[in-house]
């Protein structure tokens, strides 16, 4: 059955898809979206993040500028610090390995606060990120890390926000329309195929935005390009992901591009749901690590926990842990650091022991190498440099000296009781490859020429992260893009640019 035509189709319901179709009505275009979740369960990804956007900053008044309601109170007790575009594009630099394309990283870097601006206008509302990505210090809140805002609400505020923007806009929105393939004529891309209620459809339009995610969701493209063991892992997300985005747009010649093998993963309730859960969406984040030991099942540690803060770590810490035997860990505290535990910790359902001795705690673990475990726990306390003092706020330099990983930052001797111990596993939150797309978000073909009417913006866009990603650039480049490739795609439809390749 042939559907109405429209000027641009936009795949997926998420973030960039809704910035994407924002931008594409502003541009004068006739915009239909199509959500393959229910109306319940749309916004993707976006809607089970923390909403946190790294965006380009140099203190309180470009703070002020998306938060214009800050507090007198707030504003005298908060030290934003600045992050400056050399340094956003060294984090990503650095955390990448350098993999991470300079030119889509110029663009995200550039266009970060002005596109927070742009989102704020169309009824956004964002906050400071007092709760943790902030400490108090000497009476003040002083952030760390690079990001100083996220939406209200977190992820559902800002899939509520933009939703009531793209109604707003006269976006006209599907759901439970599955996109499954592009229809490619001999001009370019000209409209989709898509699966509703069991039925197959076509719908014209003379340009398509994919933002449909990636593969975290496909258990058996994971173990193909992930490696084995990757069926295993929780997905912490949306159980719609399955890489159909992308498979279209390799399907008519677009290029793989990006790190295939890599993800975002982090530590994860060893027990939670094989996906994602709305209503319990941060119960099962573990993310206190950096002031644990962390042991496998031989009672060994293998990673160094305090390597950074954690923004710079969690994201590759899920894979170190679906690498150890059994794919599971636990992460150690003692009393000294119980304090600094957030609240998921104490959450029903925490895969949780606490005992008096390191005795009784591992006898309870059940499934740690007794003896190994305390020997690992004797020799730890034993190279922690007590003389350096611990602070949670700073990377304090306090670490361990000869041990064969040893811990860079706040290594605190594991010996007042209670003794606690989680155990977690690997979630995956979102894959690093995808398609190839140049600054105009124009899906490229495997010359690097751009494939007529096509634009790709957010997790499917490969080339960005690997290895590693900095927190809360996820949303920050599916905003950028997703808000250039609706412009672009706009003016491509009505004729307002070349349609020639
Ligand atoms: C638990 C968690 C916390 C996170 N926290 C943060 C954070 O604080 N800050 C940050 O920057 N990033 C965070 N991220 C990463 C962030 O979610 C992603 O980077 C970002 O949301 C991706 O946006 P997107 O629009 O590309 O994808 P999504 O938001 O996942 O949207 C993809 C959409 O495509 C739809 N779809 C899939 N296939 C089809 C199809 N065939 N047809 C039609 N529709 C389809 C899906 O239903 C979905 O609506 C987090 C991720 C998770 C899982």
């Amino acid at each position: 059955m042939d559907s109405a035509s429209y000027d641009l189709i936009v795949v997926g319901g998420g973030n960039a898809a809704l910035c994407a179709a924002l931008s594409a009505r502003e541009h004068g275009a006739r915009v239909l979206l199509l959500e393959r979740a229910p109306e319940a369960q749309r916004g993707g990804n976006t809607a089970f993040t923390g909403g946190g956007f790294r965006m380009v900053h140099h203190g309180l008044e470009d703070v002020r500028k998306v938060v214009p309601d800050l507090s007198e109170g707030e504003i005298a007790n908060t030290d934003f610090g600045r992050y400056t575009a050399e340094e956003y594009l060294d984090d990503l630099g650095r955390v990448t390995q350098y993999y991470c394309h300079p030119d889509l990283a110029e663009t995200v870097v550039r266009q970060s606060a002005d596109t927070v601006q742009w989102l704020h206008g169309r009824g956004v509302r964002f906050v400071p990120r007092f709760g943790r990505y902030a400490f108090k210090h000497e009476g003040r809140f002083r952030f760390f890390g690079g990001t100083v805002v996220e939406a209200s609400g977190g992820g559902r505020g800002l899939v509520e926000a933009e939703y009531k923007a793209a109604a707003r806009n006269g976006v006209e929105i599907r759901y439970k329309a599955r996109a499954t393939a592009l229809l490619n004529g001999r001009g370019g891309v000209e409209g989709v195929r898509l699966l509703a209620e069991g039925a197959e459809e076509t719908v014209r339009a003379r340009a398509v935005v994919l933002a449909s995610g990636g593969f975290e969701a496909n258990r058996e493209w994971r173990t193909r390009y992930l490696g084995p063991g990757w069926d295993m892992a929780k997905v912490r997300g949306t159980r719609y992901n399955t890489g159909d985005g992308i498979r279209m747009a390799l399907d008519i010649g677009a290029q793989s591009y990006g790190q295939w093998s890599g993800c975002h993963s982090v530590s994860w309730e060893r027990n939670a749901p094989d996906f994602g859960d709305l209503d319990a969406r941060a119960a099962f984040s573990r993310n206190g690590y950096p002031f644990s030991i962390m042991v496998n099942a031989d009672g060994r540690r293998f990673v160094d926990e305090g390597a950074d803060f954690r923004n710079y770590t969690y994201a590759r810490y899920g894979r170190v842990v679906l690498e150890q035997p059994g794919s599971y860990a636990w992460h150690v505290f003692d009393a000294q650091v119980a304090h600094l535990l957030h609240e998921e910790y104490k959450s029903r359902g925490a895969t949780r022991v606490q005992a008096d001795t390191l005795e009784e705690l591992v006898a309870r673990m059940e499934d740690v190498h007794p003896a190994r475990f305390l020997e690992t726990v004797r020799e730890f306390n034993a190279a922690v440099r007590r003389d350096v003092p611990f602070d949670p706020n700073l990377k304090d330099g306090r670490c361990t000296r000869g041990l064969v990983i040893d811990k860079s930052n706040w290594a605190n001797t594991i010996e007042r009781p209670p003794f606690l111990a989680y155990s977690v596993t690997c979630g995956i939150t979102f894959t690093f490859g995808g398609l190839k797309i140049d600054t105009s978000a124009r899906v490229l073909d495997v010359c690097d020429d751009p494939l007529p009417g096509l634009y790709a913006a957010g997790e499917l866009v490969g080339g960005l992260f690997y290895y590693n990603y900095p927190g809360s650039a996820g949303l920050m480049s599916g905003s950028v893009f997703g808000r250039i490739a609706g412009r672009e795609g706009a003016r491509y439809a009505l004729g307002l640019q070349s349609r020639a390749a």
